[in-house]
Formats: C-alpha cells, sequence, structure tokens
C-alpha cells in the first residue's frame, strides 16, 4: 500500500505525524522485539515478559501502567499465568478515552517457514515472524501512535489507553474476556476502542458472526458385532441425524444472507461445520478391535450464525433433527453438551469510530475505507457484551490473508500509516482535534 503525501492543516497533528515518521527504525525495532517473545497460544508462554515489555515502555512515556493475571482462567497457573497490561495517559481536560486493544499471544509456528519464526527478520520493507500480522505489527503501531501523541506535549482531551491481552486465539477468557468483567471497558473509562487485528489498511472491521460450538452424542446399545439386530447402534443413528442435516438444515442455511459485509463472502450466509466425529471403540486401541455395536457417538458442531438469526432458533432447528432422528430408530436418544457461545456483534457504521476512522483512511491512504465483518470472532465480542463500550471496531496493519500462514509478515508502510491514522483517530475521538 503506498500512501500519498498528506499535509495536515493542524500544526499539532503535522508534529505527531513527523514524530511517527521519525520514529520508523523504532517501529520496527518494536515489532521485531515483540515477535522475539515467543508468546505461543497454547500453552501460554512468554505472556508476563511480553506483558513486562509493553508495559515498562509505555511507562517510560508516561502512561501509568496495571498488570492484571487473567486468574483461574482456561489455562491459567504459575507457569503460565496470564497476564494482561493495561496503560493508561490521562488528557489535561476532559474528553473521551480511545483504547487500542492488542492480543500478544500467537498460535503455533507450524511447518513451511522459510526463516526462523521468532527471529524477526526484515527484508524488502517487511517485518516477518509469527504474529508479525496478526498482531504485533498492529500492537506497535499504536503504541507508537499514542506515544508520539504523548511526545508531542499536546493538551489532549479525555485519555488515552493501549492494551496487551492474551488468549485472544483460545476464546480471550483470561484477555478482553477477564477485563471486560471487570470494568475495564466500562464508560466513563472508556468510550472507544480499536483493535488493530490484522484487516487490511484500508479497512475498517464493523463485528463478526455469532458462534455456538455444541458436542452432539448420540447413545444406543451395545451387543455383539455378529448380532447387530441385538443392540441399537449409535454410528447409525448419527448417521440418519447428518442424513437429516444435508437433506433438511443445509438447504435453509444456504438461503440465509446477512446485511453484514462479510468477508469473504461466502461468510455471508449462514455456516455449519463439523470439527470431528468420532463413534465406538476409542480410536486409541492397538491390535484389533473387538466385535461391538457402537453405543456412542460424538460429534462436535461449529455453527456461525448471522446477527439476522436468533439463536434460541439457531439451536432449536438442530435438536428438532435429532428428535426426528430418535422418533424413528427406537433404542436411541441423544444430549447435546454446549461448548462456547458468542453472540454477533457489529457496530452501526454511522458510528463515530467507524466514521472518524472511514475520515483520516481516506485522507491518509487517499481511497475511500472499506467496510467488512469477520467471518469470525474476535475480542469485539467481550468488549460490546461484557463492557459497555459499543464504538468498537477493529482496524490494523496486517494483511488479512497472512494471519497463521508460513512467513506471515507486516509492511512497513502499512505500520507507519496505520500508526498516523489511528493517532489522528484518537485526537479526533478523544475531541482533541476537529476533523483537519
Ligand atoms: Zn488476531
Amino acid at each position: 500500500m503506498t500512501t500519498i503525501p498528506f499535509k495536515p492543516a493542524s500544526r499539532r497533528l503535522a508534529g505527531v505525524f513527523n514524530r511517527i515518521d521519525a520514529a520508523r527504525d523504532d517501529l520496527v525495532t518494536l515489532t521485531r522485539d515483540l515477535i522475539r517473545f515467543p508468546t505461543l497460544n497454547p500453552p501460554g508462554e512468554a505472556y508476563t515478559p511480553c506483558a513486562e515489555f509493553i508495559g515498562n515502555r509505555m511507562a517510560r512515556s508516561g502512561f501509568s501502567v496495571d498488570y492484571v493475571r487473567g486468574e483461574a482462567t482456561p489455562g491459567d497457573s504459575d507457569r503460565y499465568p496470564r497476564t494482561n497490561v493495561i496503560a493508561r495517559l490521562e488528557g489535561s481536560r476532559p474528553g473521551k478515552t480511545v483504547h487500542f486493544n492488542g492480543h500478544i499471544d500467537v498460535v503455533e509456528a507450524g511447518n513451511g517457514w522459510t526463516m526462523d519464526p521468532f527471529e524477526g527478520v526484515v527484508k524488502d520493507g517487511r517485518v516477518y515472524g509469527r504474529g508479525a500480522c496478526d498482531m504485533k505489527g498492529g500492537i506497535a503501531a499504536s503504541m507508537i501512535a499514542v506515544e508520539a501523541i504523548a511526545a508531542e506535549g499536546l493538551d489532549f482531551a479525555g485519555g488515552l489507553e493501549i492494551s496487551g491481552t492474551v488468549d485472544e486465539e483460545s476464546g480471550g477468557f483470561g484477555g478482553v474476556g477477564y477485563l471486560a468483567r471487570r470494568g475495564y471497558f466500562d464508560a466513563p473509562r472508556v468510550h472507544h476502542v480499536i483493535i488493530p487485528e490484522p484487516l487490511d489498511v484500508d479497512r475498517v472491521c464493523l463485528g463478526h458472526r455469532g458462534v455456538w460450538w455444541a458436542e452432539v452424542e448420540v447413545t444406543g446399545h451395545i451387543g455383539h458385532g455378529s448380532m447387530p439386530f441385538l443392540g441399537v447402534s449409535a454410528i447409525r443413528g448419527m448417521g440418519d441425524f447428518l442424513a437429516l442435516v444435508e437433506q433438511e438444515l443445509y438447504p435453509q442455511l444456504d438461503q440465509r444472507r446477512t446485511q453484514m459485509p462479510c468477508e469473504p463472502p461466502g461468510a455471508r450466509t449462514a455456516t455449519l461445520n463439523f470439527n470431528s466425529i468420532h463413534g465406538g471403540l476409542d480410536e486409541r486401541f492397538s491390535g484389533l478391535p473387538s466385535p461391538l455395536v457402537a453405543d456412542s457417538c460424538r460429534l462436535v458442531l461449529d455453527r456461525r450464525y448471522l446477527i439476522e438469526e436468533d439463536f434460541d432458533a439457531v439451536k432449536s432447528e438442530i435438536i428438532a433433527l435429532l428428535d426426528k432422528m430418535k422418533s424413528r430408530r427406537p433404542g436411541l436418544d441423544y444430549r447435546v453438551r454446549e461448548l462456547m457461545t458468542f453472540q454477533p456483534t457489529m457496530t452501526p457504521p454511522d458510528a463515530e469510530v467507524v466514521t472518524t476512522l472511514d475520515h483520516w483512511i481516506h485522507k491518509i491512504l487517499g481511497k475511500p475505507a472499506r467496510h467488512i465483518a469477520s467471518p469470525g470472532t474476535y475480542d469485539q465480542k467481550h468488549i460490546t457484551r461484557f463492557g459497555q463500550v459499543l464504538d468498537c471496531v477493529a482496524f490494523g496493519p496486517g494483511i488479512l490473508d497472512l494471519a497463521h500462514q508460513p512467513d506471515e509478515y507486516v509492511d512497513i508502510d502499512d505500520m507507519i500509516a496505520s500508526a498516523k491514522i489511528m493517532a489522528a483517530a484518537a485526537l479526533s475521538l478523544t475531541g482533541t482535534l476537529s476533523a483537519d
């Protein structure tokens, strides 16, 4: 992404932009330093040193710093504490608070890398490494943005906050979920939240679809494999349920369209995936299996639902098909175990955080912003559900398609552009600057 030369009319904003341009080498070093913490999730490696690295740096920039451990959340232990960091800089006069939230955890490196994923290699105007795109490049850009405002010594209004949080890749319960339940995203503490997830530097992500994960178990009656008529096969029952889903549910799901601008467009319909299925004898047996009629068959389903769908209806249409299977196959029963639910969320396109980012994206990149919604969830769900901040979006420098890939990278020019957009948006949203 190349940017047009944009000269802000405001002397204060020009000062902030000059500082961001001058911080280019610092931004690259900061991104590399963040990548070098192997914050793998699972298990939650190096969370505390990475959070302290961010906290120490923000403290040097004049921010007050808090560490909050997601006590007793999934994976939390003394060996792998869920350490979050929140830094805040108070403005000199009343105004709104803008919060930048980034997750410090990364997924495993996997195969296919042509370099060390935790080295932070700089090549061809890019920084490479696991998390470069998703989302340490975004964290670094937002840190440089708020530091430039602080260093410029502006008498800015309101407050600026920045957080590094854990476990986004595994649901965010020990990270933003934990903080949101404890008031860290409530007004009047916070008014606008920007999450620098990698969604392409000219796009604003308004929200995401909902998710319902559940385990369905069909139960039957065990028997000898040579006399299956004396048992009741749970596998055949599950097969019947799956056939009903194919015949009756999938055609309906394919017809349901959302008004949300989900990308890729395939995600603008309701979707259903089966994560796993297992029936009969435990798959870890060695040698030959025993001749048994399976009395249990389990599957894990992943239903992504639309903001236009009713959650109870989402569940009951699955239950109705299980009831239908049960009614025509005597001796079978079923159970549904809830695993995880997140509601869909979407910030309206005319919300102040959206229109402000649109404005600055257009000014700084020289082309109109695009709005998208995410097919999967991210930490916005916690902020809008448990926090009281409905003015929340994702906007960051990384390229969406590179997330979780080998040789993941972030473009340095994109980080500079997004840092300017974030700084200008923060100054507008806090009430420091009228639109320039
Ligand atoms: Zn991410």
